[in-house]
């Protein structure tokens, strides 16, 4: 077995799933042994500096190789929990050698995967894929992502000829929980620019994301005894259904892809009083988004028109923002990152997320931050798979970034 399969498999074996709705930092104790345990790793590879910092956050510095101090350090990120969507607990993988058709993951529980749910399984036939027992998550986002970057570092501690500049790992806890940039400390990391490695098959290349708000919309109603209410009740529950039925339904994620922004009312709640909707709004273009958020809140002042002032209350709140506006300013962040894939034989497969990533909130912290694939699939579920080739690739990508930063002088 490789020693890079051996290090996904290592960390897989920890459950480190996150928590929604915890106070606690990180969200769920758990994650800390891992990060424990990839201190302990990195240090017994020669990382002195490597340690937990602030948060369950772990940082391990490579120095620049000598005459490429002056080079703009580069930042490589992964994140060490797992969805709460699924379980992350008593993992068993199993290494298949695919031959293509459907898979059984567990004959007892009578679990299978079927090309007819994946078909882009067919594509991998022939390689060796890392499943799970039907049970759980595998945990490849993001553990792939992970064993990819540490498995670079290992190259180049074994490879000190190879020319690079100030390379910063850092694996972060609770990315499922929309809280993994909350503590990195971007002084600290002391780079200018970085990639994340999470999610996807191999050969994506991701720097562009939604713009994304949450509308909260309040509906006040008139509450009466619905014996007496003739003339007097106001209805809260049947003026959030109307406001629900002018959503345009070509701007939903149902009918929506590629580019294409949506607003999607992914919550309601209410009585005859009081309702409450939830609309998450993204777009990548600025400008239809700044639109959405607008056509929300004139919806609400037309139905404070119709029913009486105070009916209804919108109250929109930014989330984050597509990464591309701050990317484009510094191109050779994506040209390094191009010329990596292609020194792996990879012809990157640019393509729109249709979400947030961690790197979209770094990039607005200062340090641009486009997403790298892992080369897993079917992710937050019991289906998830890793073909171990692309992970290969992955790490391959992460060497070819490490050489291709000792190539930059400034990113202006
Ligand atoms: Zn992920």
């Amino acid at each position: 077995m490789s020693k890079l399969l051996e290090r996904f498999l290592n960390y897989v074996a920890f459950d480190t799933q996150s928590a929604r709705d915890s106070d606690e930092t990180p969200s769920s104790a758990k994650q800390l042994r891992l990060a424990e345990f990839l201190v302990e790793e990195l240090q017994g590879m020669g990382i002195a500096n490597a340690h937990v910092g602030n948060g369950g956050v772990v940082y391990a510095t490579l120095d620049a190789t000598p005459g490429y101090e002056k080079c703009p350090g580069m930042a490589l990120l992964a994140h060490m929990d797992t969805s709460p969507d699924a379980s992350g607990a008593d993992i068993k993988p199993q290494v298949i050698h695919y031959e293509g058709g459907d898979v059984v993951l567990n004959t007892e529980k009578n679990i299978v995967l079927t090309v007819a749910h994946t078909p882009e399984l067919a594509k991998y036939a022939g390689q060796d894929i890392v499943f799970t027992d039907g049970t759980t998550l595998l945990g490849a986002d993001d553990k792939a992502g992970i064993a990819e970057i540490v498995d670079m570092a290992a190259y180049l501690l074994e490879h000190p000829d190879v020319p690079h500049a100030k390379v910063v790992l850092c694996f972060t806890p609770d990315e499922e929980v929309a809280r993994g940039t909350d503590n990195v400390d971007i002084e600290k990391l002391g780079c200018q620019y970085g990639y994340t490695f999470d999610g996807d098959e191999v050969g994506v290349l991701e720097y562009e994301n939604f713009n994304a708000a949450t509308a909260h919309v309040t509906i006040h109603g008139v509450g009466v005894h619905p014996g007496l209410a003739k003339d007097k009740m106001v209805n809260s529950a049947r003026i959030a259904a109307k406001f629900l039925d002018r959503l345009p339904m070509a701007q939903s994620p149902e009918c929506t892809d590629g580019h294409e922004g949506f607003m999607h009312p992914n919550h309601i709640e209410g009585d005859v009083v009081k309702s409450y909707i939830r609309i998450l709004v993204r777009d990548h273009d600025m400008a239809k988004f700044e639109e959405m958020k607008r056509f929300l809140m004139d919806l609400g002042k037309e139905f404070n028109e119709t029913y009486g002032d105070g009916t209804c209350e919108v109250v929109v709140k930014d989330s984050y923002y597509n990464m591309l506006e701050k990317v484009k300013l510094v191109p050779k962040v994506l040209d390094v990152v191009r010329n990596a894939y292609h020194d792996c034989g990879l012809t990157p497969l640019e393509k729109p997320i249709r979400g947030g990533t961690d790197g979209a909130v770094l990039t607005d912290m200062g340090l641009p931050c486009p997403n790298v694939f892992t080369g897993g699939f079917n992710f937050h579920g019991v289906y998830e798979f890793l073909p171990v080739p692309s992970m290969e690739k992955a790490r391959d990508v992460a060497i070819a970034l490490a050489k291709r930063s000792a190539e930059i002088e400034s990113l202006s």
